[in-house]
């Protein structure tokens, strides 16, 4: 058997097109949606993702302003960019590249953004809200495996959804997210004794952990559906969580890395920046 993908280009398209659409409607009511993204130090892979959203955002009409600043740019000044960034009624979201240089207060600074303007999910007001049904704004990889079960068809109801990884980014947001949708969860991390005996009860299985193809064929139940949100850097490119080539054989639909989960992050900040937009305006 070979497993139907979850085709996170795809699905990213579909997102992109609704977003655009929805640009399109405020423009006619004069409101031009703008975000900006603030990045200290000029570590390359990081300039590539900013400079990416900024191109996503042009072809879906949403405004950029891109503030690259030195790595060793003084905390206050950082803040005083966001304050007035939340200040400016013309931008209507701030994302700040993570990682920050090590002088900088990194909860400090993600408290600092308007939890309205917060496209990334970070501020503590948002992952508050991801706990009750508050009107918050949420962490993409989080929303994105999410989406990308939903929009390929998936039935997470009643499910048992297996998470390995708690971390802050994608596995914790993940579980109170996914627990909307009624699966029944189980949470596994580093600590957890016997992994493969808890993965193999999954009808789901989601992989946030960062450790290259750690999720293997005799891990995974047949006909389970595997969502990979892992990244990480090999030789010649990047691969997930996930054993790709081995699971695919034993699952009904899988991820892949990349062009799965990942791919639609962009888009989903993008929906963040839309409903925080009608929160700001009241619409
Ligand atoms: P963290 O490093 O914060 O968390 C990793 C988690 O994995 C921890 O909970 C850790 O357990 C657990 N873990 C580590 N080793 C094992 C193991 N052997 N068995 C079981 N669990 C283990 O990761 P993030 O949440 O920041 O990110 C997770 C993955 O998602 C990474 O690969 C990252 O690159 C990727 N990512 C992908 C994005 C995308 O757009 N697709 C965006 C952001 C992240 P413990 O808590 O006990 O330490």
């Amino acid at each position: 058997m070979s497993a139907n993908l979850l085709d996170g280009k795809a699905i990213a398209k579909e997102i992109r097109e609704e977003v655009k659409a929805e640009v399109l409607i405020l423009k006619e009511q004069g409101i031009e949606p703008k975000m900006a993204v603030i990045l200290c130090g000029d570590d390359p892979a990081s300039v590539f993702y900013a400079q990416s959203k900024e191109k996503a955002a042009a072809k879906v009409g949403i405004g950029f302003e891109f503030y690259n600043l030195p790595g060793n740019t003084p905390e206050e000044e950082l803040l005083t960019i966001v304050d007035k960034l939340n200040k400016d009624d013309s931008i209507h979201g701030v994302m700040i590249e993570l990682p920050l240089p090590s002088h900088i207060n990194k909860e400090k600074v993600m408290e600092s953004v308007l939890p309205e303007k917060d496209v990334d999910g970070i501020h503590p007001k948002n992952r508050g809200y991801i706990l009750s049904d508050g009107p918050g704004l949420f962490p993409a990889t989080p929303q994105s495996c999410i989406e990308l079960m939903l929009r390929s068809g998936v039935e997470i109801k009643g499910k048992h959804a297996v998470i390995v990884g708690r971390g802050e980014t994608v596995g914790k947001p993940l579980v109170f997210l996914l627990l909307k949708h009624n699966p029944t969860i189980t949470i596994c991390h580093s600590k957890t004794t016997d992994l493969a005996s808890f993965v193999r009860q999954g009808d789901i299985v989601i992989a946030a952990v960062g450790r290259p193809k750690m999720i293997t064929k005799d891990m995974i139940k047949p006909g389970a559906i595997v969502v990979d949100a892992g990244i990480n850097e090999i030789q010649g490119g990047y691969c997930g969580d996930v054993d790709f080539d081995e699971v695919k054989e034993i699952a009904s639909m899988i991820s892949p890395v990349p062009g799965g989960v990942g791919s639609l992050t962009t888009a989903i900040i993008f929906k963040n920046l839309l409903k925080g937009l009608k929160m700001q305006k009241g619409l």
